[in-house]
């Protein structure tokens, strides 16, 4: 395919997800249940559970789309939302900072790639090269450094750029970088239009990895106790029903990506069993304080709550 094929299916793609607004209200004090989320397949549980309820009486699960991380925990620090499908690193930094937040599910199980241009064939290869991730906190900083592990290197090794993750299928195809790895579908962006290809899946790197997760402020916890528990349950159901189809559906409706995108991008996730066990909690913060995320990130018991 032609560089400059590539580079306008890449725009047509970025175009799609760059018009996306912020909703800023204060969370209401009524039925409305209001969850943040970013437009990417990690979040597809809690639109599948929108889609579920909106047929249901009484609760109202209301969806508020955001454009970045930065705005969404914002909305969620803030209490301007009552929760959020967000990257679980950054939900443990506000939470290590004060903000009453609490885990409650994992936004999706596996789901995460290491896209990489055709000169790169061993993460050895990665040495004193350009690799991208959304940010430092997050589960794709965490699976680049298992990578590089795998090749002798360390994050040092590396120059590390955070980029946003509607530019790295086009950073990647006009050589501006040399990897990235982040939520999808922007992984199979990259590979759909043969800007790279798969160098590990998440699951090759970390086992039963986190990524997401669903998190719920303390006071819609506190206040709203039946609502939280009805949520959580729903949206554990939801993450159960979505089967490659549903799921595919579900994220043509809500996303502007094409069918061989999605197709490739749902094989490597799936959201059944939701629950953010203890094991692979404890692992999470071992890799959070192995790779320098932080030193000190929130225990199981302060942070996850399972007990619905
Ligand atoms: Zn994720």
């Amino acid at each position: 395919m032609k560089k400059n094929k590539i580079l306008s299916l890449l725009l047509a793609g970025v175009m799609s997800v760059v018009s996306l607004t912020a909703c800023g209200d204060k969370a209401e004090d009524d039925d409305t249940i209001k969850i943040a989320y970013l437009p990417i397949t990690h979040s597809l549980a809690v639109l599948e559970e929108a889609e579920e309820l909106q047929n249901q009486d009484g609760k109202k699960l209301e969806l508020v789309k955001f454009g970045s991380w930065s705005e969404l925990l914002d909305a969620l620090n803030s209490g301007k939302v009552d929760g959020a499908s967000v990257l679980i690193e950054l939900a443990m930094k506000s939470k290590q900072e004060g903000v009453g937040i609490k885990a409650v599910a994992l936004g999706h199980r596996d789901g995460n790639v290491i896209v990489v241009s055709d000169e790169i064939n061993t993460p050895a290869d990665l040495k004193r090269k350009t690799f991208a991730i959304p940010h430092r906190q997050s589960s794709h900083n965490i699976l680049l450094n298992d990578a590089l592990a795998k090749g002798g290197l360390t994050i040092d090794d590396i120059n590390v750029t955070e980029l946003a993750p509607t530019e790295m299928p086009s950073a990647l195809a006009s050589g501006q970088i040399d990897g990235y790895c982040v939520a999808e579908p922007f992984g199979a962006m990259g590979v759909a239009v043969n800007a790279g290809k798969v160098l590990y899946s998440s699951e090759e790197l970390w086992e039963d990895s986190i990524c997401c997760g669903l998190v719920l402020t303390d006071n819609f916890i506190e206040t709203r106790p039946d609502d939280a528990k009805f949520f959580v349950e729903s949206y554990k159901k939801a993450g159960n029903n979505l089967d490659k189809e549903t799921a595919k559906a579900t994220a043509k409706k809500y996303f502007t990506q094409n069918d061989d995108v999605l197709d490739i991008s749902l094989q490597w996730i799936s959201y059944n069993d939701l629950d953010i066990t203890e094991e692979t909690y404890n692992a999470l913060a071992e890799k959070v304080k192995e790779y320098g995320l932080s030193d000190n990130p929130p225990a199981y018991s302060d942070f996850v709550k399972n007990d619905f």
